[in-house]
């Protein structure tokens, strides 16, 4: 059996502790995955460079909120209604599958349906009846009187119904951006893309809101020569940030900013360069929230280009949907520079009319009346009040002038959101830096991965298992993690095995205690990229280190 690269990763993936499928003894289920020592390692690396873009660089706030749902949210969000894949299923082998998935490259989901070409891919049935099935896990909180609620789909909506508080936290300001790293869960229609289509997955996803009059970015001068690498669907072009905002292709400065902020993330973590790109969506594939949406893709040699960060301008759709769905004023001020005096005209609904004549529906009149546009009233007034249209007469309401003061104009922020999927570009930093050579017949691997991001930064060992070595060995192992840096003492097997051993997980160091260093107090640094051998003194192997650690 010949192997692709995708296969010899998940093989050094689960033998090397980065990633594990779930539920192994009990057969297992697609779309989960345990991180184990090396991948929970990899993955905080990753996080935490994401952290230092957006919460130091840009300066962000984070907050985390429950992964448990409640409906009301999702029904507002869209979710509940739109959250769908158009599905299929094999009657002959029992199987559901997402149209997308099982379609011929150069079809779209909507030609193959209707041209009748969708076939299962296990036993090549025809298959019909596309139906879209929601792909969230629903749940109920409570017991006895339960309410309905769902696994979170997107860490998205926790940010948005906490809006109007992180709007005052933030001191009423424009922009200002809220993130948020945690579990997403969709219960995807057969999964069979290992790390890339989970059904429980990390998601690092920033919600910045903007007055919709500017969607500057303070820090957009300091960049705006950077160069994008940009995929509009036809032509591939690296342009500059300013160009493209100038020109069209991307639509405003603050979808640009954080677009660069992404591609700089992804390519210190260790991306290849030449595998990565921003796709922009055609217009019918916009996500049902989305206005425009860039997506960095990287690419996979099994899967092809893989979407593994959706930039989009949200506009005000969920706010909106919140403050339809919810009642809560979720508004912004943009300040006038000295307060108004308004007059203006407000309906005042006469309870002691209403209520004779409306009797129990009364009281919803009332709120309907008064969130009327006084201006502009219709005559006669028509009210609609569980599917009936009422007729309110004149003498159910006055209408009054009042002076206020204003002190400025409520609008509803836009919001753009870049939202990471963690694992798949964690599978892609795998992939992008592996590395392979035979050597005496015998297959070598390596993680090249960028030192910061490398599960383990040094491998120490004592040349071999000597009391006199071990001690040394122990003892300097154990200062290096007092400084905070993440090691791996191993004394078992030949030393050519113990660097394989950590090439394999990508550690940019080994330390090694020999006979020598009894005499001379040095040890040697060997580096995995070179393979280049180096004798520094025992009291300077820490500090030595720590530098090449924090070069670029
Ligand atoms: P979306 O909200 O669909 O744009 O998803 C945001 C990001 O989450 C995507 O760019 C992906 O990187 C990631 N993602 C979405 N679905 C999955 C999944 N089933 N498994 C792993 N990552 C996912």
């Amino acid at each position: 059996m010949t192997l692709d690269t995708y296969d010899k990763i998940m093989m050094l993936a689960k033998r090397r502790g980065f990633l594990y499928p779930s539920f192994e003894i009990y057969g297992g289920s697609a779309g989960f995955y345990d991180y184990g020592p090396m991948g929970t390692r990899l993955k905080e690396n990753l996080e935490n460079l994401w952290r230092k873009y957006y919460l130091l660089k840009d300066a962000n706030i984070e907050i985390s909120t429950p992964t448990i749902t409640l409906y009301d949210v999702l029904k507002a969000s869209g979710h509940v209604d739109e959250f769908t894949d158009l599905t299929v299923d094999c009657k002959q082998c029992q199987t559901s599958f997402k149209v997308e998935d099982i379609i011929d490259e150069n079809q779209t989901v909507e030609e193959a349906v209707a041209n009748d070409t969708v076939t299962c891919p296990d036993c090549g049935s025809k298959l019909s009846d596309a139906h879209p099935v929601n792909l969230m896990f629903s749940t109920e909180i409570g017991i006895g009187k339960t309410r309905d609620a769902f696994l979170r789909p997107e860490t998205a909506q926790g940010i948005f119904t906490g809006f109007h508080l992180l709007y005052r936290y933030a001191r009423e300001k424009l922009p200002f951006g809220v993130v948020q790293l945690g579990k997403g869960y969709r219960n995807e229609v057969s999964p069979r893309q290992g790390p890339i289509r989970m059904r429980e997955f990390s998601m690092a996803e920033a919600e910045i809101f903007f007055d919709p009059e500017n969607k500057s970015h303070e820090l957009f001068n300091e960049v705006k020569n950077h160069k994008l690498y940009l995929f509009d669907n036809v032509n591939e072009m690296k342009i500059s940030m300013e160009k493209a905002v100038d020109e069209g292709i991307i639509n405003n400065q603050a979808l640009a900013f954080y677009m660069y902020m992404t591609q700089s993330i992804l390519l210190d973590a260790g991306v290849d360069p030449k595998k990565f790109r921003f796709r922009k969506h055609a217009d019918d594939e916009l996500a049902h929230y989305a206005k425009e949406c860039w997506d960095a893709e990287l690419f996979s040699e099994r899967f092809g280009w893989v979407e593994c960060v959706g930039i989009a301008d949200r506009s005000a759709y969920d706010l909106n949907a919140h403050i339809t769905a919810s009642k809560t004023d979720m508004y912004a001020l943009r300040r006038y520079d000295e307060p108004k005096r308004i007059t203006k005209k407000q309906i005042v609904p006469k309870m002691n009319v209403l209520g004779p004549e409306f009797k129990q529906r009364a009281g919803i009149i009332k709120e309907k009346l008064e969130s009327m546009d006084a201006e502009n009233i219709p005559y006669p007034i028509t009210i609609k009040v569980n599917n009936e249209h009422i007729n309110i007469p004149d003498n159910c309401y006055d209408i009054e002038e009042i002076t206020e003061t204003v002190p400025g104009d409520k609008f509803v922020p836009h919001v753009i959101e870049p939202s990471y999927g963690i694992d798949r570009v964690l599978y892609c930093l795998l992939e992008h830096n592996y590395y392979e050579e035979t050597k005496n017949d015998e297959l070598y691997h390596k993680l090249l991965l960028p030192p910061s991001m490398a599960p383990v930064k040094v491998g120490v060992f004592p040349l071999i298992s000597d009391e006199k070595l071990i001690k040394i060995a122990k003892k300097l192992d154990k200062t290096f993690r007092e400084n905070d840096i993440f090691t791996t003492y191993d004394d078992g097997g030949s030393i050519g095995r113990r660097y394989a051993r950590m090439d394999e997980i990508g550690t940019p160091f080994c330390v090694t205690v020999d006979f020598e260093s009894l005499d001379d107090n040095e040890v040697t640094i060997r580096n995995r990229d070179t393979t280049e051998q180096q004798r520094v003194p025992i009291d300077e192997v820490i500090k030595q280190i720590k530098n090449q650690l924090e070069k670029k």
